[in-house]
């Protein structure tokens, strides 16, 4: 069982991997397979997998495992193209960090009345899920303090659909990343980029920021 020899390999929790089986994972899909020893060894990757291929446990379970002890503020940053992916990853975050003291959230749709109880959740959370425009829409609330710097692996899925969107959409993106960067801060932080297709806007984001990634392919 591959799962239990990443167990052995990396010291993850049997907490964690038996989590992984109940939710009915029995061997690791390829990316999985790939992806899993990489970021548990602190390498930023950037992975190609197409959608359906178990990319958000790829990326879950390590994290989970790294993040250890919940902390608060949070420490994974998860963006995502769309509120109903971000709903998607955050449904897998909470069945997989069942075994966790681990705290997770999704930045929703937010009604002024609601910012400050959006800002107590976020304060309080270790791994946080968002669109880039619903993360940047918080971080520029004069009334509102969320911070980034406690950061340390920011994951972005569906990569290609969020930079390949139409060009005005795309041009907010990269200005909605280049804030969130700025706002993660920390020489340490680690990025994975997970994208169904190779796009070539992607790999030259993926030059800029990532050094000494690897690419998973599958
Ligand atoms: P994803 O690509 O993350 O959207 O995953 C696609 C589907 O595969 C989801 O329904 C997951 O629950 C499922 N899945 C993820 N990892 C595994 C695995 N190792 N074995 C079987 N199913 C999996």
């Amino acid at each position: 069982h591959e799962f239990s020899d990443l167990a052995l390999r990396y010291n993850v929790s049997q907490e964690l991997i038996s989590t992984v089986k109940e939710c009915g994972y029995n061997e690791p899909t390829p990316v999985q397979r790939q992806a899993l020893p990489c970021m548990l060894e602190d390498r930023q990757i950037f992975a190609c997998a197409p959608t359906g291929s178990g990319k958000t446990a790829a990326f879950l379970v390590p994290i989970l495992h790294m993040l250890g002890a919940p902390q608060g503020g949070p420490r994974a940053l998860i963006l995502c193209p769309t509120r109903e992916l971000a709903h998607q990853i955050y449904r897998e975050a909470l069945r997989l960090s069942a075994s966790t003291q681990l705290r997770c959230s999704v930045i929703r749709n937010l009604k002024e009345s609601k910012v400050k109880e959006r800002e107590a959740t976020f304060r309080k959370s270790d791994i946080v899920i968002s669109t880039p425009n619903r993360l940047c829409y918080l971080l520029n609330q004069d009334s509102v303090s969320v911070s980034l710097d406690k950061v340390r692996w920011l994951i972005i899925d569906e990569a290609d659909k969020l930079f390949e969107g139409s060009s005005e959409q795309s041009s907010d993106f990269r200005q909605q990343m280049d804030q969130i960067l700025e706002a993660c801060g920390g020489k340490q932080k680690r990025i994975a980029m997970f994208s169904a297709t190779h796009t070539p806007s992607v790999a030259k984001w993926c030059r800029h920021h990532m050094r000494g990634l690897i690419n998973v392919t599958v």
